[in-house]
């Protein structure tokens, strides 16, 4: 049986003050919940003190991107050595907000997933489709382009360190618009079809996927009880300890 994750993608949110009280808050208040993994993925400024608050937790600390190089002349950029110093374990790649608003392509996010596994970081590789693409009935295909191109010339080793993210689009950050558990449930079985196709039966059987978009304490149970859905990457709905919390309690 797979374990359930539960992501915090805390987006381009809180203050250095913010980010230590949120922290703190889902340290102290995480329970008996130990077959559910938890990750927090703050913005870069704050890594090293989450990571400080995190210590001694089960908590996980993950990044929200990377560059795909050691290092060199890349103004602004950050890479997976430094992330991997910071004690980040995870990096989300591929995530709709930098495909959508920053133009990252499917090979430069491929070049970011080989490159983050070779480092040694675990890879949470988003997905999801447009409002358009699904009404044009170009879901699946849509699903098969980003997870066949993102997941090129992976080294079979690494498919342990890889989790994917199911995100519609048009449901992220929009609670009267998000996707229904069925929805997600297809999705899903979408993505492990193609995953099977991509690394075999027994890898698919282990991949975890989560679902994200609008995930809220309300309407958590609903998804995570589907088939096939792992997990739930969370923005809005991480930016407060109690909501996340309960949505993790309803991973459980
Ligand atoms: P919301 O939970 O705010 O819809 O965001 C989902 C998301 O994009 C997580 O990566």
């Amino acid at each position: 049986k797979r374990r359930k994750v539960v992501v915090g993608n805390w987006k381009m949110h809180t203050t250095s003050a913010e980010a230590r009280q949120l922290a703190k808050g889902v340290a102290n208040g995480l329970g008996n919940e130990d077959d559910v993994s938890v990750i927090l993925c703050p913005p870069f400024p704050y890594l090293a003190l989450v990571r400080e608050i995190l210590k001694g937790s089960r908590i996980a600390l993950g990044a929200q991107n990377m560059y795909p190089e050691k290092e060199g002349a890349f103004t602004g950029e950050v890479s997976p050595m430094m992330l991997l110093d910071l004690g980040c374990k995870y990096v989300i790649l591929g995530h709709s907000e930098r495909r959508h608003k920053l133009g990252e392509s499917d090979m430069f996010i491929n070049q970011k997933v080989r490159f983050a596994l070779a480092s040694g970081l675990g890879v949470i590789l988003c997905v999801g489709e447009t409002l358009e693409q699904r009404k044009a009935n170009q879901t699946e295909a849509l699903l098969d382009r980003q997870l066949s191109l993102g997941l090129a010339d992976v080294p079979a080793d690494a498919l342990p360190r890889i989790s994917i993210a199911y995100e519609p689009v048009w449901a992220i950050g929009n609670a009267a618009h998000h996707a229904t558990p069925q929805q997600a449930e297809d999705a899903h079985a979408i993505l492990r079809g193609r995953f099977a196709n991509l690394f075999g039966e027994e890898a698919a059987e282990a991949v975890a996927i989560q679902y994200g978009g609008s995930v809220d304490p309300e309407n958590a149970a609903a998804f995570l009880r589907r088939n096939g859905v792992d997990g739930a990457l969370i923005g809005g709905a991480s930016m407060k300890a109690d909501q996340f919390l309960a949505i993790i309690r309803a991973a459980k």
